[in-house]
């Protein structure tokens, strides 16, 4: 075996020019205190029910996905169950999008993934920024439907935290009517129940939801999320998704999570997060390295800051946080994942050091 070859002339163009997701932990981040995935601070414990592996999961869960559509308000058939948001967030792109011809709209300052799945998968993508106010810039949308075929939208927004006008997401379905999906990522939307778009369903036949267990189910370990979608979309997913997509000690652990008994946990859980939140603003608010905490509505609020050197400063003390600063708009910006009360104070305790170094 002499002879040289090079592996990368055979990849896929788009895919030669990608590089694997960049989280802190695969960069070698060192820390004691991680907030910077959105993760919960609860470690919670379950013990699996089932015994064998021998023969393969359901491809679809049947109690995962009676309970989830219990829970969200919806009927089964409007359920379809992947491997994490992140899954669901692909299986679109790859049922609805062809590639080398349709495209994508995304709204930066938000999550990566859609731009990470469109460039994946070789489909096009037109990033439409949000305004200042962090809402949607419609007019910009609508010049650029041509070719569209999913909008993806993101309310509770990461990394801003705002929600969404309700308004404008219903002019947005009904500017894409019998165009494009629309897909409002609701992956936090647990942090502010009430703003979810889950009901318009029965309205809007092009609306698809996603959802997941990361967040305030605290199971961001087990990778299971959801799309909610009315049955023709659902359908047509489940033309794309693996043959058995969960693992049967997933499943297992989902069915348990969405008991009652820890539903009604995860709601105390939210309210706790909320005022950890609050005392974690209370306490930034006093430095004047902040310039500004914006209103959040999920488990993270993001700060900007009047210094650049802060997020360095924080990884060196190994408190590892989400710096943002490469997004639309959003320059001298971290984003802080609401952890425990020790976490949250130990930003806090290093933070004051900072700024008392600069006044
Ligand atoms: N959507 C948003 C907005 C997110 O922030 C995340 C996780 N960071 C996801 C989807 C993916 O969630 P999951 O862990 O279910 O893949």
């Amino acid at each position: 075996m002499n002879r040289a070859m090079d592996i990368n002339q055979l990849v896929r163009q788009n895919v030669r020019e990608l590089t694997p997701y960049q989280s802190a932990r695969r960069i070698g981040g060192k820390g004691d205190v991680w907030l910077n995935a959105n993760e919960s601070a609860i470690a919670l414990h379950f013990e699996l029910t089932m015994q064998t592996l021998n023969r393969y999961p359901e491809p679809q869960p049947e109690q995962v996905i009676e309970r989830y559509a219990r829970y969200a308000g919806v009927r089964a058939d409007q359920v379809i169950v992947s491997r994490g948001a992140d899954e669901a967030i692909e299986l679109l792109m790859r049922a609805f999008c062809e590639p080398g011809r349709d495209r994508i709209i995304y709204c930066p300052p938000t999550y990566g993934m859609y731009l990470v799945s469109a460039q994946t998968l070789g489909i096009g993508y037109k990033a439409i920024v949000q305004m200042n106010n962090w809402q949607l810039d419609l007019t910009a949308i609508e010049q650029n439907l041509t070719d569209t075929k999913l909008i993806y939208i993101c309310s509770p927004n990461n990394p801003t935290g705002n929600v969404l006008n309700p308004d404008d997401i219903k002019t947005l379905l009904d500017m894409a009517w019998g165009s494009a999906l629309v897909v409002v990522d609701e992956a936090y939307i647990e942090f502010a129940m009430e703003h979810s778009v889950v009901s318009w369903l029965a309205n809007y036949p092009h609306l698809v939801i996603l959802r997941t267990l990361s967040k305030a189910f605290s199971l961001a370990g087990l990778r299971c999320g959801f799309a909610l979608a009315n049955k023709p979309v659902i359908d047509v997913l489940q033309k794309v998704i693996a043959p058995y997509p969960l693992p049967t000690p997933v499943a297992d652990i989902a069915a348990q999570a969405l008991s009652k008994e820890n539903l009604t946990k995860m709601t105390l859980q939210v309210v706790n997060l909320n005022k950890q939140k609050a005392h974690l603003i209370t306490a930034l608010k006093q430095f004047s390295l902040v310039d500004a905490i914006y209103p959040s509505y999920a488990n993270y609020i993001l700060v900007k800051f009047n210094d650049q050197g802060v997020f360095k400063y924080l990884w060196n003390q190994g408190i590892i946080l989400r710096d943002q600063s490469k997004q639309p708009n959003l320059a001298n910006c971290i984003r802080i994942t609401i952890g425990s009360q020790a976490e949250c104070d130990a930003v806090i305790n290093a933070l004051k050091t900072l700024n008392d170094q600069g006044n």
